[in-house]
């Protein structure tokens, strides 16, 4: 990837990324928008099943960075929350296996909304990687295996994510793989009520996680 990223076509796309999204109002930190558009060629190869080089040759066109600009803009409420940082929330390695379980399962619910809505999982699959690699960058990190702080950005992603997608699941927008609709009011299914019964993942929803005293860098 790494190459990929010295690649004219991908400073190209890059640079178009940055400029409408900026358009929208969408602030950029650092290498994020590098990032965010890496991780999204990293999940089209992966989906499609092809190299990450004909991910952005051939599906990675202007529209589909159009799309991507679109996408984050309308998340704008969501990066100035990253940008006022998220406190962070304290979580044992278990509880973060879990929270990446999680962000899978949606993912994979994503991929079946491709079809029907590319935007809306472009922006789930998006986000998700983004939680995904914060998470497992704080795992990576942590060698004596005691509890992990989970901050800023993968936190804000990780909620938006969950919370996103069991709102999508419970009134019904995604067909739940049970293959039962599920409206408002109705009795969930397992797999939502995995998703969000989890009291843990309840209290990281909210937000009302025990917090650490200090902020630690976000990892990426
Ligand atoms: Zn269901």
């Amino acid at each position: 990837m790494a190459n990929l990223r010295n690649t004219k076509l991908f400073k190209e796309r890059l640079a178009q990324f940055e400029k409408e999204a900026c358009q929208l109002g969408v602030v950029w930190v650092a290498a994020e928008a590098a990032d965010i558009l890496a991780e999204r060629i990293a999940f089209t190869a992966n989906q499609l099943g092809v190299t990450e080089r004909t991910a952005l040759q051939t599906y990675t066109t202007p529209h589909a960075i159009s799309l991507l600009a679109k996408v984050l803009a309308e998340h704008a409420a969501t990066y100035q929350e990253v940008m006022a940082e998220a406190e962070p929330v304290t979580i044992t390695v278990a509880d973060a296996g879990r929270m990446t379980a999680a962000l899978g399962m949606v993912c994979k619910l994503a991929t079946e909304q491709i079809g029907k809505d590319p935007g809306g999982a472009a922006g789930v699959l998006t986000d998700a990687a983004d939680a995904i690699v914060g998470i497992s960058a704080q795992i990576r990190a942590n060698d004596g295996g005691g509890p992990l702080s989970i901050g800023g950005r993968t936190l804000v992603y990780s909620r938006t994510v969950l919370t996103g997608a069991i709102e999508q699941l419970t009134t019904g927008v995604w067909e739940c793989p049970c293959g039962e609709q599920h409206l408002p009011g109705s009795d969930c299914c397992n797999l939502v009520l995995t998703l969000i019964a989890d009291p843990r993942r309840r209290r990281w929803l909210a937000g009302r996680a025990r917090r650490t005293a200090r902020r630690p860098a976000v990892g990426r």
